[in-house]
C-alpha cells in the first residue's frame, strides 16, 4: 500500500484533485492510501498558517505528495509569511524537491491549439524543463529598506553554491540519456556571476556524459527560440526564476495551462506533483476547470515515485483517447469539437481506463 498525501488546497485544487483521486482509483484500485492535509488559504482560515507542521510532518512520511493549488484574492492582502504561496516554499524545501520536472509535448489532437505556425508545430515538440527549486533568488534574502536619502528600495538576493548546481546538472543529463540526449543550460552568463559559476559547473558535469550533447543559452535568446525552433529542444535545465518564467511559456506553446503536470523530485522516490496552473480563482465552483494536468501528474507520480509504468501509460493514454474523440473543457475547446465540464472531462478518461 502506498501512501500518498493529498494537498487539495484553494479555488479549483479540490476540483482537479478530486477528479485525480477517482482515476488513480480506478486504475490500481487498493493500492494508494490517501491522507487529506491542509495547506495554503483553507489553512490560513483553519490554523492560522499556510503549513502547519503536522501537515508537512504528514506529506514528510509519505510516499508522495499530490497537490492541487493554492491562493485565491482572499489572501492576497496577508503579509508574505501569512501568504498561501509561502505555503508553497515551505512543502518544497520541507520535502527537499530541489528538481522540478516540467514536460512540454504538443498531444497531436491539441496540434491545432498550439499558437506557434503550423510549420513549426509540425515539427513536433517534446522537450522537458529541468527547474532548480529549491535556490536562487526565490530563497535568498528579501529586503524593503530606505535609502540615506530616505528613498524607498528594496533588494532580492540570488545566490547559488556549486552543489546545488552540479545536483540538478545531473538530473538533466540522467534524463537527456534516456532521450534525444541534447541538454541545453540556460543562464545569463553575460552579465550575473551566479550564471557564470552555473555555466562551469554544468561544464563540468557535462564530462561524465560524454554521449550527451550541451549547450547553452543566454535566458532572453531561449524565449525567443522556444518559439521558432522548439523541436530541437530536448532537456533544458536552468535556475529557480529562469525556469519559472519558461516554464509558462512553454505551457503556451503546447496548448492550455490545464494540461500541464510537473513533479518535484530530490534525492530518493518520494516527489510533489501537481499540475502547473494555480487556483484560478476565476473558474472555481463552476465545474469548469480542466483536470488534465493533474491527473497527469498523478500518471507522473506512478512512473517517478512508484515504478508503476503500465499504470502510467493506461492514464496518458486514456487522455489521449479522450482528447482524439474530441473532448474538450473550454480551456481547449476549438469549433468543431464538444465542449464538455471538468467533471465529463473526469467521467470519460475513467470510463477509457
Ligand atoms: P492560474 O494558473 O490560477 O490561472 C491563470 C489562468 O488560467 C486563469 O484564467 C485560469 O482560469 C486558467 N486556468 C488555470 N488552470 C486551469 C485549468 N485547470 N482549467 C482551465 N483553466 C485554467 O494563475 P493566476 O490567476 O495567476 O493565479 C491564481 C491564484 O493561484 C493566485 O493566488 C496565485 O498565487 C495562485 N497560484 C498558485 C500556484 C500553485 O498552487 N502551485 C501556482 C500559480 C499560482
Amino acid at each position: 500500500m502506498k501512501k500518498v498525501a493529498v494537498i487539495h488546497g484553494d479555488g479549483i485544487g479540490p476540483e482537479v484533485i478530486g477528479a485525480t483521486l477517482e482515476v488513480l482509483k480506478k486504475v490500481a484500485p487498493g493500492k494508494f492510501e490517501f491522507e487529506s492535509v491542509a495547506m495554503g488559504g483553507n489553512a490560513i482560515d483553519k490554523y492560522g498558517v499556510p503549513l502547519p507542521d503536522e501537515s508537512l510532518k504528514i506529506c514528510q512520511n509519505a510516499d508522495a505528495t499530490l497537490l492541487g493549488a493554492v491562493g485565491g484574492p482572499k489572501w492576497d492582502n496577508q503579509p508574505p509569511e501569512l501568504r498561501p504561496e509561502k505555503g508553497l516554499l515551505g512543502i518544497r524545501s520541507g520535502l527537499k524537491v530541489f528538481a522540478n520536472i516540467r514536460p512540454a509535448k504538443i498531444f497531436a489532437p491539441l496540434a491545432s491549439a498550439c499558437p506557434l505556425r503550423k510549420d513549426i508545430a509540425e515539427k513536433g515538440i517534446d522537450f522537458i524543463i529541468v527547474r532548480e527549486l529549491t535556490g536562487g533568488i526565490y530563497f535568498g534574502k528579501h529586503e524593503a529598506f530606505t535609502t540615506p536619502e530616505g528613498e524607498r528600495a528594496a533588494r532580492d538576493v540570488m545566490e547559488y553554491t556549486e552543489h546545488e548546481i552540479r545536483r540538478i546538472a545531473h538530473v538533466a543529463f540522467r534524463m537527456a540519456m534516456k532521450r534525444r540526449k541534447i541538454v541545453t543550460s540556460i543562464d545569463k552568463a553575460n552579465i550575473l556571476t551566479v550564471s557564470r559559476l552555473w555555466r562551469e559547473v554544468v561544464e563540468d558535469v557535462a564530462k561524465e556524459y560524454p554521449e550527451v550533447k550541451l549547450n547553452h543559452l543566454y535566458v532572453d535568446n531561449a524565449s525567443m527560440q522556444l518559439i521558432r525552433i522548439p523541436s530541437e529542444f530536448d532537456v533544458i535545465v536552468t535556475e529557480n526564476t529562469f525556469g519559472d518564467i519558461l516554464s509558462d511559456e512553454a505551457s503556451q506553446i503546447v496548448g492550455s495551462i490545464g494540461m500541464i503536470p510537473s513533479a518535484s523530485l530530490g534525492d530518493d522516490n518520494r516527489g510533489l506533483y501537481e499540475p502547473i496552473h494555480g487556483s484560478a480563482p476565476d473558474i472555481a465552483g463552476q465545474d469548469k476547470a480542466n483536470p488534465i494536468g493533474t491527473i497527469l501528474a498523478g500518471a507522473m507520480m506512478l512512473r517517478y515515485s512508484f515504478d508503476m509504468m503500465k499504470e502510467a501509460d493506461a492514464i496518458e493514454n486514456a487522455v489521449d483517447d479522450v482528447l482524439k474523440a474530441g473532448l474538450r473543457t473550454p480551456d481547449i475547446f476549438t469549433e468543431g469539437t464538444k465542449l464538455i465540464t471538468g467533471s465529463g472531462m473526469r467521467d470519460e478518461i475513467i470510463s477509457r481506463l
